[in-house]
């Protein structure tokens, strides 16, 4: 962090910057004095500090931030790339990972026949969601959650895949774990709520992590970091917190009405050079549209996801959420085509963008 004083900044003022920088968060500072004005450099871990809590200060021109506010999520924290076992199944480093399932479980009958097909087309993650966060009250916001639950548990029976499951309500969390649900997913709705993602930060369990439709990289990110980094408001840490973050990318809100979200696969190497975690991603919401589900798919995955989240169901032309963007016989084909292409291009590495003038990632995916 770089902080530029005023021309003419007193030595009073000057110092009171260095007073707080050092009093409230044990950092260094060091001064250099140029033709008129002063520029304070802080040493050390500046990500901790409040850029506002400065620049209000007497004589503070402004502040430059070289480090993210994301420090758990980030790569240079971290070089390496996180791969995370979900139960014998890995998602990061060089696997590609494919979650895929109904948008929502509906009945026992739907969601069992929806499973098998997911897992005969290659699906290593079911989506298994009890639960929906529905933008509008009067459509299918899903099954009682205790019903919810034990249809989960017969699709992981009939199948033996583990499964993700949307966690909306604080409530709900330990009878998803004890209903054996392997992955907690937060949504775009909830994904910037911080009480979610707080607790999330108590346990190990791996969560998907989507981003809000208005959401950028850094806001993102820095919801990762909540659910990692396990401190509370005092900056204590509760815990160790919740290495097991996996980003998915859905796709951000635009003007373009021809699809439902707009994906920018640009974001799929950038968000890689920047953070260590797993990233997949969804066409199904990006897209919504089955006729784009597949391209949208080898899209991303040529870009660099280490995976892909996308519906699947039995009968889409029936289903109560999201039935147009569900694909049913094209799952296998998607499944394979999109590990012919990762397989093809997995020497070839992710560069991570130098967008803002941040060092291009190493390659990443060996
Ligand atoms: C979902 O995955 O079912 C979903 C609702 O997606 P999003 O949170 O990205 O809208
Ligand atoms: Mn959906």
């Amino acid at each position: 962090m770089i902080i530029h004083m005023v021309e003419g900044a007193t030595d009073e003022q000057t110092d009171r910057v260095i007073d707080r920088i050092v009093g409230d968060y044990g950092l260094q500072c060091q001064t250099m004095v140029g033709a008129g004005s002063i520029v304070i450099g802080v040493k050390g871990m500046a990500g901790i500090v409040d850029e506002g809590r400065v620049t209000e200060l007497p004589g503070v021109d402004r502040v430059i931030r070289i480090t993210e506010k994301y420090k758990d999520a980030s790569r240079n924290f971290h070089h390496e790339d996180t791969i995370i076992n979900v139960n014998g199944t890995l998602v990061g480093g060089s696997n590609l990972t494919i979650f895929g399932g109904p948008c929502a479980i509906e009945t026992e009958e739907q969601a069992v026949e929806s499973a098998v097909l997911a897992r005969d087309a290659g699906v290593d993650i079911l989506r298994a969601f009890v639960d929906k966060s529905r933008t509008s009250p009067y459509d299918y916001r899903g099954l009682e959650i205790s019903r919810g639950l034990e249809i989960v548990k017969a699709m992981k029976a009939a199948t033996g895949l583990p499964v993700v499951c949307e966690l909306i309500d604080l409530r709900h969390l330990d009878a998803f774990l004890e209903a054996g649900i392997d992955v907690v997913q937060i949504g775009a709705r909830s994904a910037q709520y911080s009480p979610l993602l707080e607790e999330l930060s108590r346990i190990r369990t791996p969560v998907v992590l989507k981003h809000g439709f208005g959401n950028d990289l850094n806001e993102w990110l820095c919801a990762a970091a909540y659910i990692m980094s396990g401190l509370d408001r005092e900056g204590r840490h509760t815990g160790e917190g919740n290495p097991n973050v996996i980003l998915c990318y859905r796709g951000i809100r635009s003007f373009e009405s021809e699809t439902r979200f707009a994906a920018d696969i640009s974001m799929i190497p950038v968000v890689r050079g920047k953070s260590h975690l797993p990233l997949i991603a969804d066409p199904s919401h990006s897209s919504g549209d089955r006729g784009l589900v597949e391209r949208v798919s080898y899209g991303f995955v040529a870009a660099g996801a280490n995976g892909l989240e996308f519906d699947i169901h039995c009968n889409p032309e029936e289903a109560l959420c999201d039935g147009r963007q569900a694909v049913r016989e094209e799952a296998g084909r998607i499944v394979s085509r999109a590990r012919q292409i990762h397989d093809l291009l997995a020497e070839d590495g992710v560069a991570g963008g130098v967008a803002g003038g941040v060092a291009a990632a190493a390659a990443v995916s060996k």
